[in-house]
């Protein structure tokens, strides 16, 4: 079952006037873990203090949960609300937002696109997990319109933008924080859970803008998550792809963090692309390594994102840009039309699922 006592994904919702709070989804239903724990922790609207409580907290929250929705009969209806009933909202205050690049064959892409006369990787890529600081205050929960972003997209020349894309991503939320100065110690004592990330991208304001210093306006207007944060622990692993040359120690694997989940991305509802996690070349724990290794602190509700999950194969590249190769092979939708790049109206949704577990969707519409 996709929504079983195996997933039990956290969100945050709203039911009529009343104020939002934590709940788990089961089924078609969200649990109320206010009335049903009798924590007020939940009451916020927000994951973040129960996220602050650190991972002993949450093994045994959910173990309690599993116990609850299985054996106790004091689960009653009134704790079980119909999801139809119910607004979800964006999940946790988000408050760093980082996005790797951890896709060889993304960036073997984008490299190839952007910089057709050179090698499409840079020197550095194989050595470290290649990232860059996002807007955090722009994260937004699915099913928020985006609207198409105005910039610079060449010498004198600004308006809307005439590339706008999609970067189908994993992100990685901070349950744990460090001190300045401080490394994060083992990942799953950091890091609570995942959500669905799409990293919506301008793609001629960001060819114009990222020279020397990286994504900044192209990426910065909107970055959708799903409502929905799958804990760690419902994950199914596997070994990390093999790497070469041999990272440095700090980035070192020392367990399987390799994902197994598979990405499926619509536009208008056509599937036009299933990009596959498994084959990600930096895995999740080198991400949060990499992020620590100067001493930067990490905060409760810090978000950092994969990078767009890009596949060997043509049908699982994780954005336009790629499935058309450069804006050169359109997309052919089953309503006759065609896209290169999303115009407005369009409705992008990526939902992901690793085995049995949902990890539901994040879905937005270009106005
Ligand atoms: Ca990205």
């Amino acid at each position: 079952m996709s929504w079983g006592l195996d997933n039990l994904p956290y969100g945050v919702f709203s039911r009529g006037g009343e104020p939002p709070r934590v709940g788990v989804r089961y089924g078609e239903h969200i649990l109320d873990l206010t009335a049903s724990l009798h924590d007020e922790v939940f009451a916020t609207g927000s994951l973040n203090p129960f996220m602050a409580r650190g991972s002993t907290a949450w093994r045994e929250t959910r173990a309690l949960i599993q116990t609850k929705l299985r054996d106790d009969r004091s689960v009653t209806q009134e704790h079980l609300i119909p999801l139809d009933q119910v607004r979800l909202h964006l999940p946790f205050e988000v408050a760093d937002y980082v996005d790797f690049y951890c896709s060889l064959e993304h960036a073997s892409n984008l490299g190839r696109m952007f910089r057709p006369d050179e090698e499409p990787l840079k020197p550095n890529w194989r050595h470290l997990p290649v990232g860059y600081h996002g807007r955090a205050g722009t994260v937004v929960v699915s099913g928020t319109p985006v609207t198409r972003p105005h910039g610079q997209r060449g010498a004198g020349v600004f308006g809307p933008s005439a590339k706008l894309d999609i970067e189908a991503e994993l992100g990685f939320v901070i349950g744990t924080p460090t001190a300045l100065g401080e490394r994060a110690g083992s990942f799953e004592d950091h890091v609570f859970g995942v959500t669905l990330v799409n990293d919506w991208s301008a793609r001629d304001i960001q060819a114009w803008e990222y020279v020397p210093l990286g994504p900044f306006l192209g990426k910065s207007f909107a970055t959708s998550v799903s409502p929905w944060v799958t804990p760690l622990a419902a994950l199914p692993r596997v070994p990390g792809r093999e790497q070469d040359p041999e990272p440095l120690d700090y980035l070192r694997r020392s367990a399987d963090w390799g994902l197994d989940i598979e990405f499926e991305v619509t536009l208008n509802g056509d599937v036009v692309s299933r990009p596959p996690y498994s084959g990600m070349y930096w895995t999740p724990d080198q991400m949060l390594a990499h992020l620590t290794v100067n001493g930067a602190s990490l905060r409760t509700g810090d978000l950092f994102a994969s990078g767009t999950v890009s596949g060997a194969q043509p049908g699982q590249r994780g954005s336009l840009i790629e499935l058309t190769w450069n804006g050169t092979e359109p997309i052919k939708l089953s309503s006759g039309e065609t896209r290169t790049f999303l115009e407005n109206g369009d409705t992008v949704t990526i939902s992901a699922r690793a085995g049995d577990i949902s990890l539901g969707e994040v879905t937005g519409t270009v106005q």
